[in-house]
């Protein structure tokens, strides 16, 4: 499938970084899980829930720094440097597609990034190492450099607005693509799961690389349960 394609959209979830050691939301033990998440609405509202959610969000990046791109991400690179597969839609907000080599036109996140912060208001990115400073002096997060506004790691937290750039992008390549490849996704969170449906409706091949089944097995052309590096070691060249 991958020989006749002409044009690819790859599609990833945290699946695909379990193998750098980062685990995923939904499988048995996550720590994503272990607390209730903080909604866009309520890190608004709360001096406190602000404070928590980067409490939170350092504690995390202690536990998964130093993580390297997977087989799964040199992979994709792969098929990326073949010119026929012009972007990897992904879940993640690791970078780590980024650090397998892709540049950042060759990767649409559709739930941001967590490697950076942005500003609220004006959208100005400021780095992690700094906020962290600020938290540790003063037990409090600054305020956006530029313009005093509230800062945020820059993903999407639960309840806030799917970013419009990324989200275009994501439609685009999926309505002109003729294979649609996904790796480590359990499919389920939406509107991104909505992707992989979209493509087979719009006439493209859908193959779907996950350990476990997932709610469009039976719409794809091809699914193979299997761990992705042992499928995606084939491509890395
Ligand atoms: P998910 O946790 O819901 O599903 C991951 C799927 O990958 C599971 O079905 C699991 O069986 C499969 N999987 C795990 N390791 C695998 C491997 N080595 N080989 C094959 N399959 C494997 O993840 P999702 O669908 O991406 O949704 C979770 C949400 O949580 C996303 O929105 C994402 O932004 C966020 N998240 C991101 C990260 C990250 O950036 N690395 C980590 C955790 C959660």
């Amino acid at each position: 499938m991958i020989q006749d394609a002409q044009v690819i959209a790859g599609f990833t979830g945290a699946g695909i970084s379990t193998e750098s050691g980062i685990p995923d939301f939904r499988s048995p033990g996550s720590p994503w899980m272990r607390h209730k998440p903080i909604s866009f609405e309520l890190f608004m509202r709360s001096a406190e829930a602000r404070r928590e959610a980067w409490r939170r969000k350092f504690a995390m990046d202690d536990l998964y720094r130093g993580a390297g791109p997977s087989l799964g991400h040199l992979g994709f690179a792969s098929l990326v440097a073949t010119g026929r597969m012009p972007a990897v839609i992904t879940q993640n907000i690791d970078g780590l597609h980024q650090a397998s080599g892709l540049g950042e036109d060759q990767v649409i996140e559709l739930h941001g990034n967590g490697t950076y912060a942005r500003c609220l208001s004006c959208g100005c990115r400021h780095e992690l190492d700094w906020v962290r400073q600020c938290l540790d002096a003063d037990g409090e997060p600054p305020n956006c450099r530029i313009c005093g506004g509230i800062l945020k790691s820059a993903t999407i937290s639960f309840g806030q607005t799917m970013p419009e750039g990324p989200m275009r992008q994501a439609q685009r390549l999926t309505a002109s693509c003729d294979l649609f490849l996904v790796a480590g996704s359990s499919l389920v969170v939406y509107p991104a799961a909505a992707f992989p449906a979209f493509a087979k409706e719009s006439g493209a091949r859908l193959v779907i690389v996950n350990r476990e089944p997932t709610p469009l097995d039976e719409a794809a052309d091809l699914v193979i349960h299997a761990e992705i590096g042992s499928v995606f070691s084939e491509f890395v060249s």
